[in-house]
Order: structure tokens, then sequence, then C-alpha cells
């Protein structure tokens, strides 16, 4: 019996924890430096904005994670990508730039992640007051069943996280292949050899938050582990 329980543990952080260990290793693997690229990340971003017709969207670096910020229209990438010139560099300015692209045209699917991402903010922060305010429930009520009630409360609403990214999984999937992809074969940025690398990046990072949020969920539960519920 126990070694099923063992296999069941390690499909489970498999599943939660899979997702994110490969988006790293991804990224990581096709980061290294190509001084033959014709450019860094944020060259190439500020290349393929202005050939768009964005010239008044910013490219930035950022130390918060690679992304579009829809509210102030800019690129922001990491100094690995802002600065690299790798094919991970090349592939996550070209990702991020196509939902420049995708705000641009207010592509319907696109809008509409911009409302739920909003409105996650809020699910996310009552998500973790309901989780943090449970042992000072528990000192108050001294009821169990009133505390496990509130940390499945709290686990849920981190839970719609997970189901939100999913369901947002297509305007990802086409930023990565429907645009990116295509306009670094189009502009012939990187050779043909490179574009299966540039394809598992792109794949990457179109699942890049599912991964972080099923991270989250982790974190969660090893945190919960910690004060023994
Ligand atoms: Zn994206």
């Amino acid at each position: 019996m126990p070694i099923y329980v063992a296999l069941a543990s390690l499909m489970f952080l498999g599943v939660i924890f899979g997702p994110q260990l490969w988006v790293r290793h991804v990224m990581k693997r096709h980061g290294v430096d190509r001084p033959d690229l014709p450019g860094t990340g944020a060259e190439l971003a500020r290349h393929l904005l202005d050939a768009a017709e964005l010239t008044s969207v910013t490219v930035e670096q950022t130390d918060r994670g690679d992304h579009y910020d829809p509210d102030t229209r800019a690129v922001r990438l990491l100094p690995q990508h802002h600065d690299g010139r790798s094919i991970t560099a090349v592939a996550i300015a070209a990702h991020e730039v196509a939902h420049a692209v995708q705000h641009a045209r207010e592509e319907p699917g696109f809008m509409r992640r911009i409302e739920a991402t909003r409105a996650l903010i809020w699910i996310e922060r009552i998500g973790s007051g309901v989780l943090v305010l449970a042992p000072v429930v528990f000192i108050l009520v001294r009821s169990p069943a009133v505390v496990a009630l509130q940390v499945c409360a709290g686990i849920s609403l981190l839970a719609i996280e997970v189901i939100v990214h999913v369901t947002t999984l297509p305007v990802e999937l086409d930023a990565s292949f429907g645009k990116a992809l295509p306009v670094l074969v189009r502009g012939r940025y990187l050779g043909s050899g490179d574009l299966p690398a540039a394809s598992s990046v792109l794949k990457a990072a179109a699942y890049t938050y599912v991964a972080a949020a099923l991270a989250t969920l982790l974190n969660v539960m090893r945190w919960l582990r910690i004060l023994r519920f």
C-alpha cells in the first residue's frame, strides 16, 4: 500500500510542479548566448513593434517576469531577455510583442483576458487573506470544521487562478504560434535550424501562467502542512 501512496504523491507533485520545472528548463536550455543572432531581445521587440506601427508601445527591463502590460502599453523583459542575444530572448520578445498586437487589434480573447486578470488580482488577494486568517479564526472559534471550511474556500479561490489561466490559453497559444513564430520565420530572424528550439520556448511562454498558478497551489499546500492543518 505505501508504494501506491508514494506513487500517487509523486504523480501529484509532477502534475502540480512539473510544468513550472519544464518552463524553467526550456527557457534556460535555449538561453545560451548566440553572438551570431542579429540582435538582443529588446532590439527585436522594438523593431517588431515599429514594423507593426506600434511606436508608442515601450520596451522596458523588469525583474518581475516577462510580460506585456496593457495598462501602460509596455513590453517588459527580464534582463537576460532584454539584453541577451539568445533563442529564448528572441522568442520571448516576439511573444510579448504579439500580446501588444492582440491589444492594438482589440482581439476579443485578449480583451477578455485583461478583464479576467484584473479580477484575478482581487481573487488572489481574498484567497490569500482567507488562508492567512485561518489560524486566527481557529484561536477565536476553536472549531476545526470552520477552519477546514475556510481553508477549502481559500484554496478554491486560488484554484480559480489555475482555471482562468487554462481558459485563456488560446490567447497565449495565438501569441506564440499564430503570431510570434510566423513573424520569426517570415523576417528570417532565426535560421531554420533554430526554429524547433524557438517553438519549444514559445510553447513554454504560452504555458508560463498556468505553470506558475499550479506552483502557487503547491506552495499553499506546503504552507498548510507547516501549520498542521
Ligand atoms: Zn503571453
